[in-house]
């Protein structure tokens, strides 16, 4: 997988760096059943609007529980997925299951505004990207403006001209675009601007620093003020405790996301906790 990162990023794929090349094997053999063998599934975290600390939105992230090798996280297999191409088809899956889900929870809670789904940038080689998720929405009647396109920063930064064509395909179609773990991609002040995006998400690493690491307040401090200044709103990734909270409010964060609100949840779960009519979290 390395190799096809490009240049200067190494370091944030440690993780992924230490699959060895047995384990990768593994991986893969074991992914060519998932999707048939019925091992994928999606769990979802909410997203709270800081301010009224109402729920406004879901992400959608996978879970893959393999007969083969076990449960095994995203950031083990998503690059494998991504290496091999298999990215696109569970990818296709990941979406449509997304969609579907978010309408039933859009009938318990009206107030919900959108489902953020991840995308590789592996996704937009497939040259039938866009007209697939267009047909997806129209099949399962939900608006582009119902979800969140979040690919991460690092791919944004590879970008080449094709993938800005669709970038701004989708900006245009009405989809909501955010930049998923910003701040740990080095994207330079001027690319920021000319971005069809809508949404900027601190990374995690900078909320965890909250209050205690002076250099991670002062950089999520910044981000959230550019953000703000080029007109897109913020989430903060990661919230953990109700101090990191009240810090990314009082920062004019507007939107937050953690452990400290909620885990991912599966599908029954979900729909347990929109029953429970909880729409509004008590954070005090
Ligand atoms: P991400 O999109 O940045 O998702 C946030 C990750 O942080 C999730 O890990 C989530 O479970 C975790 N998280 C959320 N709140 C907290 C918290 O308060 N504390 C801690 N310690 N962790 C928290 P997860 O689900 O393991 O996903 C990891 C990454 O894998 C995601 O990062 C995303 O890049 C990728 N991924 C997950 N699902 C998908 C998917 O459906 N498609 C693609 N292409 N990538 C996915
Ligand atoms: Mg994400
Ligand atoms: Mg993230
Ligand atoms: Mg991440």
């Amino acid at each position: 997988h390395a190799k096809s990162l490009g240049k200067n990023n190494y370091q944030y794929y440690n993780e992924e760096l230490s699959i060895n090349i047995h384990d990768q094997l593994k991986i893969e053999q074991a992914l060519k059943q998932a999707i048939s063998g019925d091992e994928l599934y999606l769990n979802y975290q909410a997203q709270y609007d800081l301010r009224t600390k109402e729920v406004i939105s879901f992400e959608a992230l996978v879970r893959w529980d393999s007969k083969k090798i076990g449960f095994t996280p995203p950031n083990i297999f998503i690059p494998v997925a991504e290496d091999t191409g298999m990215i696109v088809e569970i990818g296709d899956f990941i979406f449509e299951k997304a969609c579907s889900d978010f309408k039933k929870f859009k009938q318990i809670n009206k107030k919900l505004q959108y489902i953020a789904i991840n995308i590789s940038t592996i996704q937009f080689r497939d040259k039938h990207f866009v007209s697939k998720i267009k047909e997806i929405i129209k099949k399962i009647d939900i608006l582009p403006s119902q979800i969140e396109l979040e690919i991460t920063e690092r791919y944004i930064m590879e970008f080449n001209e094709t993938n800005m064509l669709i970038l701004d395909e989708l900006r245009a179609l009405g989809f909501r675009m955010s930049i998923d773990d910003f701040g740990t991609g080095y994207s330079s002040m001027n690319y920021l601007t000319k971005l069809p995006i809508d949404i900027i998400k601190v990374d995690k690493s900078f909320v965890d620093g909250i209050p205690k690491d002076n250099n991670n307040m002062q950089i999520s401090k910044a981000i959230i003020a550019l953000s703000k200044s080029l007109g897109y709103r913020t989430v903060a990734e990661g919230i953990e405790t109700k101090e990191q909270e009240e810090i990314l409010l009082s920062l004019n964060c507007n939107i937050g996301q953690g452990y400290f609100f909620s885990k991912p949840l599966d599908y029954d779960n979900t729909i347990e906790f929109l029953n429970k009519k909880k729409f509004k979290i008590a954070t005090t």
